[in-house]
């Protein structure tokens, strides 16, 4: 390959980037496609004036980067948190390329985000900066052209002030240009709880491809926001042993098994701030933040940032298996590591992709207009979530190559097609 390959100081950036080169290498791409596919086609950066409680006036940053539009409308969330940059949306943008591919859903990748801190902010000031993003984003988005969702920090209220603010500024109602709305509004049943049940059946899929049972198999899941409680949920349905969850205030371990109910109800329902603290049951014992990370148990589920298993912690993991439902929660380092070791993983952007399947269900009923059951939605998701597991887990043991490394060729092989169809003037 004699393409100047591109590098960042961002770990993220730099993993996805890496991860691409290689796979694509291997491959034998071409380097005109390696060229076209390592850069992003477009990268908006945004200013976000926000008039706070107080009267006083913050400028926040906002980004949106749409990677590829080869196969179709950008796809990808919108996160609020303190650490996003543009490098980072970036990153996510290039993985939500790889996972629609993957997913073989007709979309192509996309990301956004604000930097700022939704647990430190009221609603109005959510709101404001909700509203005041997506009026800066405006002309880029659009059902046909970039097709933005929830992601870390962002859910259904954010999903309508952006709907409300870019149909406002149109003079007409603009459903199908958001995913993950309320049911009442354009929203679909089961896209809450579809990373989650995603997640979960990777795992069960995984359990059954090693022909082990899940009964009395032990799981502990990082992060319990909308994607851990599903994954955690469904895995105790199956009849799974979730031993250990965690969030922003700690870990918290019971050998005999959290009721994952109760602690859903707890956070749902009880704590202010949806956070885990000063829950009880039972034989719980309540540990670090990081104490969740090296539980010894049969399957992790991290569940919460990127990057959480690196190089300084990964020879400490006990876990046999796991399954990211996080984006990005293993630096190549720890990847490697964990390899080293012999743990099985199941990529990211195969394990995550109920989510933009979710989406995809939900945008396909806003541009038809017709709505689906429930029982219809969970049917193709599993179904679809089923296929692409068995894609990835028998190309991975035919050809004996990693699972992630068998994703990311099969994703970047339909990505690339869809360029050499179209030409290189997209
Ligand atoms: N934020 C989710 C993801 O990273 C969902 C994206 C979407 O639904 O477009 O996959």
């Amino acid at each position: 390959m004699s393409v100047v390959k591109r590098t960042s100081s961002n770990v993220l950036l730099d993993t996805a980037l890496k991860n691409f080169y290689a796979a694509a290498e291997e491959m034998g791409l071409e380097d005109g496609l390696i060229d076209i596919l390592s850069h992003s086609e477009r990268k908006l950066a945004v200013s976000i004036p926000v008039e706070m409680d107080d009267g006083t006036v913050k400028v926040f940053e906002g980004y949106r980067v749409q990677h590829s539009t080869a196969i179709g409308p950008a796809k990808g969330g919108v996160r609020f948190h303190p650490e996003v940059c543009l490098d980072e949306c970036e990153a996510l943008s290039m993985m939500m390329t790889w996972k629609c591919s993957l997913a073989g859903i007709p979309y192509g990748g996309g990301k956004g985000g604000v930097s700022c801190d939704p647990l430190e902010m009221s609603k109005r000031e959510k709101e404001r900066v909700a509203r005041t993003y997506a009026a800066r984003i405006e002309p880029f988005v659009d059902a046909w052209t970039d097709v933005p969702a929830p992601d870390l920090g962002t859910g259904a209220p954010e999903m309508v002030w952006f709907m409300d603010t870019i149909s406002k500024m149109r003079g007409r109602l603009e459903p199908a240009i958001f995913t993950g709305k309320p049911i009442g509004l354009w929203g679909s049943k089961g896209r809450t709880a579809a990373t989650g049940y995603g997640v979960a059946t990777c795992a069960l899929e995984l359990f059954k491809a090693l022909k082990k049972d899940v009964k009395g198999a032990t799981f502990a899941i990082q992060g319990f926001g909308n994607v851990g409680t599903y994954s955690a949920k469904t895995l105790q349905d199956a009849g799974g042993k979730v031993v250990g969850i965690s969030d922003i205030t700690g870990t918290y371990y019971c050998k005999d098994g959290i009721d994952v109910d109760k602690a859903m109800n707890y956070v749902q329902n009880i704590h202010p701030k949806r956070l885990l603290e000063g829950y009880e049951q039972p034989g719980l014992e309540k540990m670090g933040l990081s104490d969740i990370l090296f539980l010894d148990v049969d399957l992790f589920i991290p569940a919460a940032l990127e990057g959480v298993i690196n190089a300084n912690n990964a020879d400490k993991v006990r876990a046999k298996y796991i399954v990211e439902a996080a984006n990005g929660p293993l630096t190549p380092e720890g990847d490697a590591i964990l390899d080293e070791k012999g743990v099985l993983i199941v990529p990211d952007f195969l394990a995550n992709s109920g989510g933009v399947i979710g989406s995809y269900f939900e945008w396909a009923q806003n541009l038809s207009g017709f709505f689906w059951s429930i029982e219809e939605y969970n049917e193709r998701l599993i179904r679809i979530m089923k296929d692409n597991f068995a894609k990835v887990w028998d190309y991975s043991q035919e050809k004996n190559v990693k699972m992630r490394r068998a994703a990311f060729m099969a994703a970047i092989q339909r990505v690339s097609d869809a360029v050499r169809m179209r030409g290189v003037f997209l």
